[in-house]
């Protein structure tokens, strides 16, 4: 009896490292030490897996069969597949992404993004740092592929005052979807760091954040 026919698959440049693949078939692919792509390190026998099956599980499209030609693809899988990824948000992502792809990103919430749409105000006994935090999650294909939502999950931050006259505000988003999002789009960083030298030195602070409106305000009591 012969040997079984193998089939060889290819990740290609374009894999996001989100490691579907690497736990639904971590028979055929691995994730580089560096956590940056996957490889299709085995062959697997025909008839072991459906070939549709390995290529839609990446949400790029980074995986392509090599030596042989795809199957038939199966009725009504392409349903199937987008009901599994986001059975409520999803819906026909495409068409989603479509209607929105050439709209002009907003240069205030590009700078929220870098802690940059702040102000700062010297209020007699006390400072008065205010963050407007990110509040829109940024227009891209992916995020419609992979059902993200418009709005913003909060980001975690901290207030730290250094010797009494430096205020550091670091930020950085929490949620890890988002956060897979943050290496495909421009001009979004994983958080920012804003460090500010006071002219006068504080004694405390009191930080506030409403998640409604997405602001930080920080009050910063002068010694
Ligand atoms: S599913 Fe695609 S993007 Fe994710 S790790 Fe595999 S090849 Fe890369």
């Amino acid at each position: 009896m012969g040997e079984a026919a193998l089939e060889e698959y290819f990740v290609s440049e374009d894999c996001i490292a989100c490691d579907a693949c690497c736990d639904d078939f971590p028979d055929i692919f691995v994730m580089n030490a560096e956590h940056t792509r996957a490889k299709a390190v085995e062959k697997a026998p025909v008839g072991k897996h459906n070939p549709w099956d390995i290529v839609t599980v990446c949400p790029v499209d980074a995986i392509s069969l090599v030596n042989m030609p795809m199957p038939e693809k199966p009725e009504g899988m392409e349903d199937k597949k987008e009901e599994d990824e986001a059975p409520v948000i999803l819906g026909d992502w495409r068409k989603r992404w479509e209607a929105v792809k050439d709209q002009p990103e907003d240069q205030w919430e590009r700078m929220k993004r870098y802690g940059m749409a702040s102000s700062f105000a010297d209020e007699g006994n006390h400072y008065t740092l205010i963050f407007d935090m990110p509040s829109q999650v940024p227009n891209h294909m992916l995020k419609y592929k992979w059902g993200l939502p418009d709005k913003m999950p909060d980001y975690d931050y901290s207030v730290e005052v250094v010797d009494g006259k430096r205020v550091r505000v670091r930020a950085k988003v929490a949620d890890e979807k988002v956060k897979k999002l943050s290496g495909w789009v421009n001009s979004f960083p994983m958080g920012f760091l804003k460090e500010m030298v006071l002219d006068q030195a504080v004694k405390g602070h009191k930080e506030s954040y409403d998640p409604e409106t997405k602001v930080l305000e920080v009050k910063l009591e002068k010694s």
